[in-house]
């Protein structure tokens, strides 16, 4: 190779030509790491193909460096990359420097181990009595490949279900990736698997450091490793011989990568899957909605069924219309007084999720909602209530339309505030608190931690943050203080999110303990299928969706348009609706976005909804793009199949 095309860490799609020193000229294949000179920086980039024919430009750079302890990306690899970046509209570069994370090199310590050639197989005991139990004639066995939805909320069952597939495809000398979203989970999942497998297990995430990403990376590149478990990263681990991937709770919003590519790492699981020709399991206790429907259409195999766990909490719905104090019912102060004397552990969960600024009737419940959208109408200090959708307006009312009411307000209620109701209510109670600001310490978290084994802290006052199985586990009592938050966020899957994060609660905590939901809005669907059949949220949600206009039955692509100028993010924006009004595709917006102003930029938005993903990426390259690709002052993101439209 004398020349060679590499693509590079960057927004630009396109590739750039640099010559080849003949040192390199035999190491070079397509998909080798190098390093480049662009510009005054010397960035990574990836070979994707042989420049042939006499180079125009003569004053070429020349590769830098070859990353030479690493195969090159696989061709399947490649192929996932350039998926990536067509479907979620990134440049192959960035997509493939997500599957290849490796930034700076590492010496690499030579230890030539004999005893990593024993075949991984061997090394798997005490499991002849779990394979029995879901049987060589399961449908998944036999075909060995297409998604399967395993849906259980039953630990036991779920763990000797992926011991069994995992011993079964190593059985036949192929490898496997166990994904799950949470750092912390995955040295649960390390023991589990350990106290049945003696062979060498490869763990990624992305608190590793560099040399440490490396030289795992090595050791699968290598092929002296069998099985990664992981977060997001894992998925691309490079092994040669793939057999099966585990997606563990895949309706989870962490999935979706916030930075390009975009990606949401259960259809990169499914699509990796499908180029490399083995099973993908997606394993839930509540399914998302996308993944409930593809699997009620036979596009996904569902195995299992789901069992109502009879060990499951009691829940209580309480309907705060009906209640003197507005913070606390009476059914949940009286079930705090009763644990704290038994010696048991409380949660008050507060969300914090977003903004609680939407109008909320404290007699009636109502609250008020676009009628084009379905979405809370957000309510601004001028008086206005906005739908972050599609831009409609109204001033906001005085008294409540339903039922004239005059305790029509906006709700909120900081966990600061909280905790300091709770303790002038409990003075016997030992409170803390669960937020950001111990999340985001270690030693802090841990303190809340050793607090809650020792009952040095016995009510514990706490945000979405702190759902984890770690914090849950102590708890008898969960009250969720005011379930509108959630359920009323301006975002189209609020309920969806709140059904997760409710059953997620009720999963995690003491299943004898109970969970006691407040709220002004008792009928709310998610919250009775909760209670009493969870299939019924689906249908529910499904049918609305599909009224609407809303995924999984349009594909939604979102153009997020932000600056520090408004009046020049107005006019990008105007001009877009002039283009899109004049093509046959549904859009919604412009309009400001729910955060209207994040770190001094403000924040427009356009959403475009068709079945067809090709026909909008058509409309967006050939129309949209020039009016922010490349403009000073604005930057363009483009998001397919958001999750988040904040
Ligand atoms: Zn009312
Ligand atoms: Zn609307």
């Amino acid at each position: 190779m004398k020349h060679t095309r590499v693509v590079l860490n960057l927004s630009l799609r396109q590739s750039f030509v640099y010559k080849v020193p003949p040192e390199f000229s035999f190491q070079l294949k397509i998909g080798t790491k190098v390093l480049v000179p662009f510009g005054r920086q010397v960035l990574s980039g990836f070979v994707i193909e042989e420049a042939k024919g006499k180079q125009g430009r003569k004053n070429l750079k020349e590769i830098i460096k070859v990353f030479s302890d690493f195969l090159p990306l696989s061709d399947s690899l490649i192929k996932l990359g350039k998926w990536i970046s067509d479907y979620y509209h990134c440049s192959l570069g960035q997509a493939l420097h997500s599957i290849f994370p490796i930034q700076e090199t590492f010496r690499i310590k030579k230890d030539e181990d004999s005893e990593k050639k024993i075949l991984a197989a061997h090394k798997f005991t005490k499991l002849s009595s779990l394979t029995g139990k879901y049987g060589r004639n399961s449908s998944f066995l036999e075909k060995k490949k297409g998604v399967f939805l395993f849906r259980t909320g039953d630990n036991d069952n779920r763990n000797s279900f992926y011991l069994s597939l995992i011993e079964e495809t190593l059985k036949e000398g192929k490898q496997v990736i166990l994904i799950t979203p949470e750092i912390s989970h995955i040295t649960y999942l390390q023991e589990l698997i350990h106290s049945h497998y003696q062979g060498d297990v490869v763990i990624l995430h992305s608190r590793l450091s560099s040399r440490q990403k490396y030289e795992e990376w090595h050791r699968i590149s290598k092929g002296e490793v069998c099985l990664a478990i992981g977060t997001r990263l894992a998925i691309f681990a490079p092994f040669a011989k793939l057999g099966l991937i585990i997606v563990e709770e895949e309706e989870n919003s962490a999935y979706k990568q916030i930075e390009a590519p975009r990606y949401h790492l259960r259809e990169v699981a499914i699509k990796r899957g499908e180029i490399e020709n083995f099973p993908v399991v997606l394993s839930t206790a509540s399914p998302s909605l996308e993944s409930w429907y593809l699997a009620k259409k036979g596009v996904y195999k569902t195995i299992g069924f789901y069992q109502a766990n009879n060990k499951s909490p009691y829940i209580s719905i309480i309907d705060m219309r009906e209640e003197k104090d507005r913070i606390l019912s009476l059914t949940l102060k009286e079930g705090i007084n009763k644990n704290l004397e038994e010696n048991q552990s409380v949660l008050l969960f507060l969300n914090r999720r977003g903004f609680a600024n939407f109008l909320l009737c404290l007699e009636c419940g109502k609250v008020l909602y676009c009628p084009n959208c379905n979405i809370s109408l957000t309510f601004h200090l001028q008086g206005e209530l906005i739908c972050h959708y599609c831009d409609y307006q109204e001033k906001a009312p005085r008294v409540c339309p339903s039922c004239k009411g005059r305790y029509f307000r906006r709700t909120g209620l900081g966990t600061e505030q909280l905790e300091i109701e709770v303790k002038k209510r409990f003075s016997q109670a030992h409170v803390g608190r669960g937020d950001l600001d111990v999340i985001k310490s270690s030693l802090l978290y841990k303190k809340l931690r050793s607090d809650l084994t020792d009952k040095k802290i016995n009510l514990l006052v706490g945000t979405q943050l702190i759902i984890k199985e770690e914090i849950l586990s102590h708890m008898n009592l969960v009250g969720i203080v005011i379930a509108d938050g959630l359920l009323n966020l301006p975002d189209f899957r609020a309920g969806e999110y709140f059904f997760h994060l409710l059953n997620k609660i009720r999963r995690l905590m003491k299943p004898q303990g109970r969970l006691v939901i407040q709220t002004y809005n008792p009928t709310h669907y998610a919250m009775e299928a909760l209670k009493e059949e969870e299939d019924n949220f689906y249908r529910i949600e499904s049918s609305i969706r599909k009224d609407l206009g809303y995924p999984p039955y349009l594909h939604w692509v979102r153009i997020l348009l932000e600056g520090k100028v408004k009046t020049k993010i107005e006019k990008v924006a105007e001009t877009m609706r002039v283009l899109l009004e004049k093509e046959k595709i549904d859009f919604l917006g412009p309009s400001s976005c729910p955060f209207a102003r994040i770190r001094g930029k403000y924040r427009y938005h356009v959403i475009l909804k068709n079945e067809n993903l090709s026909y909008i990426r058509e409309i967006l390259d050939k129309k949209l793009s020039p009016l922010f690709s490349g403009i000073q002052g604005i930057k363009g993101i483009v998001d397919v199949d958001p999750l988040q439209t904040m």
